[in-house]
């Protein structure tokens, strides 16, 4: 089976020219990385330094724990901790690629380097509405991943061969998370050949999942029982479901970065639920975290947008609010109630 090709002949040369012409590149990623944001750095890293460039992966903030046993995770540079090193690099990388982003404000706003670079730009990604801010923009937003992508492009231009068997344990692992391993937006029986091509390279994927999902603190799930018990809110005649966290609570189960990360999908576990909103208040900022879920034609983007100053995809969307808490879950409920019709 050959796969479709998602590159035009043209965005074909373009690519091939680009990676082969690069001889010092830079890959980034979006702020807070996910498994598909690292996955595909990392993978792209694997090939490009099979391919005898030299590159590097900097990342704008810290990444969660269970991605680190992925090689060359060590090896990642956090912007926000060495800015220094990381400007230097930009300067001298000739290219600059973009993964798992679709607008420049998703790096920091401090990761400016970005934007003042003389290097050539990739953007690789699968985000909706992308801005225009590279010289050649990938943007498939029907493909599960930005590690599928990647994939695609690396066999159009008949580079498969390139990918080494961590390049495909990082593939596997931004695939399994971006689609709930495999039980959302994961419908195109090609995802089944990639895994099929990604398992010949000897990847384990049985353990990549043990190695993402089973890495869970204690206090992650004394968390999540005290949500459901607790927190969670049912809008039950919409079909809604809403949370909110504060500090405190977080820092009472001695919450780390990550432990809210998948706790927005549970209630949409319950019988008959079509949206979950998540307010979280960060630990950090002066800002309220917002998360919603949604199944099927529930279009979580439009909520973020209009309610929440995000956006994000159908189906699982962000943003943030600037206010307290409680005028948050006013706006939560002022939300869900401007989509009674579709909820009822
Ligand atoms: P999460 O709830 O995991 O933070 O975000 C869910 C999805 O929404 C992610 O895919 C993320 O990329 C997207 N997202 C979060 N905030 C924003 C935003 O402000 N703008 C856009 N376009 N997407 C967002
Ligand atoms: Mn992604």
């Amino acid at each position: 089976m050959m796969l479709k090709q998602i590159l035009s002949p043209a965005e074909k040369t373009a690519v091939k020219k680009m990676l082969d012409d690069a001889q010092n590149v830079v890959i980034t990623c979006h702020t807070s990385p996910d498994g598909d944001a690292i996955g595909s750095s990392l993978a792209l890293w694997e090939y490009l330094t099979r391919k005898g460039k030299s590159a590097t992966v900097i990342v704008p903030n810290y990444f969660p724990d269970f991605l680190k046993w992925m090689n060359g995770a060590d090896r990642i540079i956090l912007y926000d901790r060495n800015r220094a090193l990381s400007r230097n690099l930009f300067n001298r990388a000739d290219l600059i690629v973009a993964l798992d982003y679709n607008e420049p404000s998703r790096l920091d706003e401090e990761t400016t380097p970005f934007g003042y670079s003389n290097a050539k730009k990739l953007m690789i990604d699968h985000h909706e509405n992308p801005e225009r801010f590279c010289d050649l923009q990938i943007s498939r937003s029907k493909l599960s991943s930005t590690c599928e992508v990647l994939f695609r492009v690396l066999d159009s231009i008949g580079e498969l061969s390139n990918l080494n068997k961590h390049g495909a344990e990082d593939i596997y692992a931004g695939m399994c998370t971006d689609t709930g391993r495999f039980s959302y937006n994961s419908n195109d029986p090609e995802i089944f050949y990639i895994i099929a091509e990604l398992m010949k390279k000897g990847i384990d994927k049985d353990k990549i999942v043990r190695n993402i999902y089973n890495q869970n603190t204690e206090g992650r799930y004394r968390l999540m029982g005290y949500i459901l018990l607790e927190k969670m809110q049912i809008v039950s005649e919409l079909h809604a479901a809403y949370y909110a966290i504060t500090k405190e609570e977080l820092q009472r189960f001695k919450y780390i970065k990550g432990d809210m990360e998948g706790v927005v999908n549970m209630p949409l576990e319950i019988k008959g639920m079509k949206v979950v909103i998540a307010l979280r208040e960060d630990t950090e900022k002066e800002q309220i975290n917002v998360s919603i879920r949604s199944v099927d034609d529930f279009p979580a983007n439009e909520m973020a947008e209009r309610f929440f100053n995000g956006g994000g995809h159908f189906n699982a969307a962000g943003g943030r609010l600037f206010c307290s808490l409680d005028e948050a879950m006013q706006i939560t409920l002022a939300a869900i109630n401007a989509y009674r019709d579709r909820l009822l």
